[in-house]
Parts: structure tokens; sequence; C-alpha cells
């Protein structure tokens, strides 16, 4: 520790110091932190109070889900702590080192399918959970899916970042009507202001299968117009044949299934779980672990 240089580490109330920045996302960045009796590392969304001005019921809403699920799946990021000063939000989860699964893909160019179909069953059942507990996630995306651990094991995907999350009312499926979420994985209902809820997390699921196995997403376009209209219309193409000659046509029909465009129609986490390209015991299905 040079005397030179302030320290980088700033003290989060007293028990954490924190240290190099994990990732960023829409309103928090995320550090390493130590805490310091213990020596444990964990993970601190810092979330900036003036920036979050008139959304401080996000970060509300976020702590009240993730209390209520959070110990409840192992695919799940834990909510160890949280704690706020004049300037800032603190949310300290378990801390993931195996980095986001975007970054992932990016390394790969594409996940052969049987990985793919190991992840996507780990991270279906985690949102069949966060279903069955009434909550619907909103911002599924493979910049909030990370590895818990180094080398990325199938069996190790989280699911985090509920900042988007909703708590649905009973028998109601749907309800919520705000735009929001990434454009490029939001279901053609949001941007229908139709009505949204859990099946929107079945949709973002359809556009990261897709990613996983082509490398590249479904609804890119030149303007986020063209990228909307393209959403509403279900207008994707398995091509080119370049990535896509590989893929079966149980993965291709599993992708087109969650991609249904009517949401009354979209079969649930549940029922996707049941897809033959998820059950099928495939001999060549053997796990990169
Ligand atoms: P935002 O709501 O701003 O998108 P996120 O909760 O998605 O915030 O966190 C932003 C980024 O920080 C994530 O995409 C990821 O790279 C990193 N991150 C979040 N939680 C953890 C964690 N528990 N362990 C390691 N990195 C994390
Ligand atoms: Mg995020």
């Amino acid at each position: 520790q040079g005397a030179i240089m302030p320290s980088q580490s700033a003290t989060v109330p007293c028990q954490y110091r924190t240290g190099r920045t994990l990732g960023s996302g829409t309103y928090a960045i995320v550090k390493e932190a130590i805490h310091i009796k213990t020596g444990k590392y964990y993970a601190c969304k810092v979330i900036n109070k003036k920036l979050m001005e008139g959304r401080e019921h996000m970060v509300r809403n976020e702590i009240a889900v993730l209390k209520r699920i959070s110990s409840g799946h192992p695919n799940i990021v834990t909510l160890h702590d949280y704690f706020e000063t004049s300037h800032n939000l603190y949310l300290c989860f378990d801390l993931c080192t195996g980095g986001e699964l975007f970054d992932s893909i990016c390394a790969r160019g594409q996940y052969t399918e049987a990985d793919a179909a190991g992840l996507v069953r780990t991270i279906f059942q985690a949102v069949k959970y966060i279903h069955d507990c009434g909550i619907v996630h909103r911002d599924l995306k493979p910049e909030n899916l990370l590895f818990r651990s180094k080398p990325e094991k199938t069996s190790e995907i989280m699911i985090a970042d509920f900042g988007l999350s909703r708590v649905m009312a009973e028998n109601k499926l749907s309800m919520l009507t705000e735009v929001c979420g990434t454009p490029g994985y939001m279901a053609p209902e949001i941007f229908k202001k139709t009505g949204h809820g859990k099946p929107v997390d079945v949709w973002a699921m359809g556009v990261i299968t897709y990613f996983l196995l082509a490398g590249y997403t479904p609804f890119d376009r030149d303007t986020q117009r063209q990228e909307m209209e393209a959403i509403i219309a279900g207008d994707y193409k398995f091509e080119p044949d370049e990535y896509w000659s590989i893929v079966s046509d149980t993965a291709r029909n599993f992708v087109s299934t969650c991609l249904t465009t009517d949401p009354e129609k979209r079969p649930t986490a549940a029922q996707m779980l049941e897809h033959e390209w998820l059950t099928a015991e495939i001999p060549h299905f053997v796990e990169n672990e």
C-alpha cells in the first residue's frame, strides 16, 4: 500500500472494505467487498441515491423480492446483507467469481447444443421456482446470469439482478403495463402495452437460448424501432446456415416455442422444462464439466 495514491478502497459502513469493480448495469456499480471481521469476500451492489431519486421504491422492491426468494433456490444469487449511507444504498451478495454468461458466450462464439441445453435447463428450473413464488423477473439476459465460480459449470449458473422484478397478484396472468427491460429480450406484449406477466420471462429465455446456440441475438436490427417491429411480428430466422446447420430441429423447436408471440399461447416455465430438448437423454449430451 503506497502512500502516494489515496486508498482505492472506500470503507463501506465499518464492516466491509470494497475493492475492484466486478460489473455495472443500469443503476448500480458492483464491487468486490471484504467483510473485515471474517475476511470473507462478497459482491456489493452500490446504488447512488441521487441517481435513483424518485425510484427508491425499485431498490426496496429488489430487497423485498430477494428476501422472499434468495435462499430458496441454489441458482439464485443470495442477498447477504444491506445497508445505506447518506449517499448510497448497498446490497451485499454472495460473490460469483465466474463472470457473466454474456462474456462466456462471447469467448466461445457459440455453445454446443449439449452445453446450451444443460444451462437452459438449470436456468429454467430457477425461473420456474421464481414464478412459483409469484414473482416475474423481467430482465433475464446473459448479463444478469452469473457463474458462481470458475471454471464455469452448468450447474452453477445464477440468476441475478431482481431490480425490475415484480410480485404478481395471484390469479392475474397479466397486469403489468410499464415498458421496461432490455429491448432485445423484451416480449411483444411489453411493447404493445397490453399487460404482461410471467410469460415475458419465457420469451427472454427463448432469446437467450437462440443467443447461446448462434452466438448472436435474433432481433438485432439497425434501429430500435425496427427491432421492436421485428419482435412484435415474431420476425426472426435460423440463419445464416453457417451458424445453424449443426443445430437440431428439436433445439430450433424449443426456441420457437419460447418465442410464441401470443403470451396466452406461450408455454409456462414448467411446460418448457418438459420439452423434448431438455428431457431427451442423448448420448452425446455429455456436460462439459
Ligand atoms: P443493474 O441493476 O445495474 O443491472 P446488476 O445487479 O445486474 O445491476 O449488477 C451489475 C453487474 O455486476 C452484473 O451484470 C455482474 O457483472 C456484476 N454482479 C452483480 N452481482 C454480482 C455477484 N453477486 N457476483 C459477482 N458479480 C456480480
Ligand atoms: Mg443487470
